[in-house]
């Protein structure tokens, strides 16, 4: 799979690319990484590509053209229909469920605004899908495509070991239980749960399962529900979540 990236900042991505267990993915060819540096794409003597808003207004807006031609120079080497990406705060929130969609698919092409955002003629002709990372603002779109690349790297085979993200929060729906190492007993006496000592696989995996539901009852209830309606919960869990209500 691969990933354009159009931005105006293409240094804040190496460390990121080249360190940490996802560079497995990259530094392997999994995930195909390509950076597109937009000031590239000006074509005036000052390498311009931002300007003020028609109307009025503070700050500046990247512009049409210098997106287009930098969008029509990843087309013409990609040679394949890919999504178009721009991160926004007005996109859909990003979400475990969205990654594992991008993990599977052909990759796409990043477009990371800058100042007030982008000329909007271009994300009407261009973009399939407008991203979120949460409700604040950012100064750019570079973090949350770092994100995005981050989450998807992780997914693909050999770049953790096998069944790591199968228990990471969101895989099945519910958020991950604590976890606890060495030593067994720190000096001002916090000692780990008994079970996770006794080496009895049935009854550590149970209660990790519980530690999830009960996590998740406390924080999420939204994702109780949904995993609920959707029949992900055991009859169980469903014991399990009865007695937690009653406090038992
Ligand atoms: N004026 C824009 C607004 O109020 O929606 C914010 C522009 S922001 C300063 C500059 C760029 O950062 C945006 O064009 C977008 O690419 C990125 N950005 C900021 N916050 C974001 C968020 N929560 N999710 C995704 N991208 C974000």
């Amino acid at each position: 799979m691969r990933f354009d990236i159009v931005t105006l900042f293409p240094e804040l991505f190496a460390a990121h690319l080249e360190h940490g267990v996802t560079r497995r993915a990259f530094a392997g060819g999994a995930v195909q990484v390509q950076l597109w540096p937009l000031r590239e794409h000006a074509t005036d003597t000052y390498r311009r590509v931002d300007d003020r808003p028609f109307g009025g207004g503070p700050g500046m807006v990247l512009l049409a053209e210098p997106l287009e031609r930098a969008l029509s120079a990843v087309r013409a080497q990609r040679g394949e229909e890919a999504p178009v990406v721009h991160f926004t705060p007005a996109g859909r929130r990003l979400d475990q469920a969205a990654v594992r969609e991008f993990a599977r698919g052909p990759g796409a092409i990043l477009l990371c605004g800058r100042y007030e955002g982008m000329d909007q003629r271009v994300i009407d002709r261009h973009v399939t899908h407008e991203i979120s990372l949460g409700d604040y603002v950012l100064s750019g779109g570079e973090l949350p495509a770092l994100v995005l690349l981050d989450a998807v790297a992780r997914l693909q085979e050999g770049v953790l070991p096998a069944p790591s993200h199968e228990q990471d929060s969101f895989s099945d729906g519910l958020l991950e239980g604590p976890a606890y190492s060495r030593p067994e007993l720190l000096p001002d006496g916090r000692g780990v749960p008994e079970v996770l000592l006794s080496g009895h696989h049935a009854r550590i995996s149970q209660w990790r399962r519980e530690q999830a539901l009960a996590l998740t009852a406390r924080r999420r209830p939204d994702l109780i529900e949904a995993a609920r309606t959707e029949g992900r919960l055991s009859p169980a869990d469903e014991a399990f979540l009865s007695r937690l209500a009653r406090g038992l």
